[in-house]
């Protein structure tokens, strides 16, 4: 790291200086209203001495879906861009847990319109550190949202698009407002969806419970590692169904899930403790589980992490 930001960034085709990626002024404004993008972490080992990138194929898959259904051209091959994540975070020496953004926009809007939707895509790449929370306590105080989840036929929750985070903000901001941690929004059928920017999750009687995909949710795909986890190696039952927001009050576990939120354990809803307010005993084992096969501590789910070489590099 130079100076508070990363050493190189990728645009357009190739790794360059950070400071050299600039962009004219009035650039700015209308581009990114179409723009996707992903959000991936990547899990610094200092035993080993590596960093892991967690489910880079996935994201990268969920990235090009994004583009299809916002119709932008995919001017780069997915593979390409993964040897680019992975060369830049090697490049940039990224010796700590580091969050890594895609972004891909339009190309060819001139900056005074709206209305176009020409396909021409230009994608950035970049990365900043971002330390993980699991294991250190972090607890949130939820709130059922005034605000209603974007659907499908309105502004797909199922892409990654800016523009969605819009409503996550607002229902964000008023949760805030009202000394909320974070904000759980119902979608239009009043049956729970997500939070603004992670997925949701309950235990009820043993059973790990969570909004299914038609629910107005994000495709998540920390929601699949953690059902996964539950499934195959804890052996817990798992169940994708519509959520009622009563249920939150009455469940003995809620945790928000998601790349930024990893798993963050709820402890009350609208002011209604969940189980006895602390740490449920599922909850736990998950984030453990996950925080260990994140960072390449518990070597299960291998084809989840990319190793992105400075560990080959140190021995050099
Ligand atoms: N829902 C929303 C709205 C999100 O922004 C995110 C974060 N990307 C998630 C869920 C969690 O998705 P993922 O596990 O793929 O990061």
């Amino acid at each position: 790291m130079a100076q508070g930001h990363p050493k190189f960034l990728w645009w357009n085709g190739r790794q360059m200086p950070w400071d050299d990626a600039t962009v004219h002024v009035t650039d700015l404004g209308w581009s990114t209203v179409g723009a996707i993008f992903e959000g991936i972490r990547a899990y610094w080992n200092p035993d080993q001495q590596e960093a892991y990138i967690f489910r880079l194929p996935e994201h990268m898959r969920r990235f090009g879906q994004s583009m299809k259904v916002v119709r932008l051209q995919q001017e780069y091959p997915t593979d390409q861009l993964i040897n680019a994540i992975v060369t830049l975070v090697r490049e940039n020496d990224s010796r700590e847990d580091t969050y890594i953004r895609p972004l891909a926009y339009r190309g060819d809007g001139d900056g005074k319109s709206i209305g176009g939707f020409g396909s021409a895509s230009q994608i950035l790449i970049n990365t900043h550190a971002m330390p993980s929370h699991l294991l250190k306590g972090k607890r949130q105080a939820a709130c059922i949202s005034s605000w209603t989840r974007i659907s499908d036929n309105v502004m797909p929750p199922r892409v990654k698009n800016l523009s969605n985070y819009r409503n996550g903000q607002l229902a964000g901001m008023e949760a805030a407002a009202n000394g909320y941690d974070v904000a759980i929004l119902l979608n239009n059928h009043g049956q729970v969806a997500e939070g603004g920017g992670s997925c949701l999750m309950m235990v009820r009687d043993g059973k790990l419970i969570t909004p299914d995909t038609s629910s107005s949710i994000l495709e998540s795909i920390t929601r699949d590692a953690i059902m996964r986890m539950a499934r195959e190696d804890l052996g817990i039952e798992v169940v994708e169904r519509t959520v009622e927001r009563t249920e939150l009050y009455v469940a003995d576990e809620v945790f928000m899930c998601g790349t930024a939120a990893e798993i963050t354990p709820v402890t009350s809803v609208d002011r209604y403790q969940v189980g006895d307010g602390e740490l449920g005993p599922i909850t736990a084992k998950l984030e453990k589980m996950l925080h260990d096969i994140m960072r390449g501590i518990d070597d299960r789910h291998a084809d989840w992490r990319t190793p992105v070489g400075l560990k080959a590099l140190a021995r050099a």
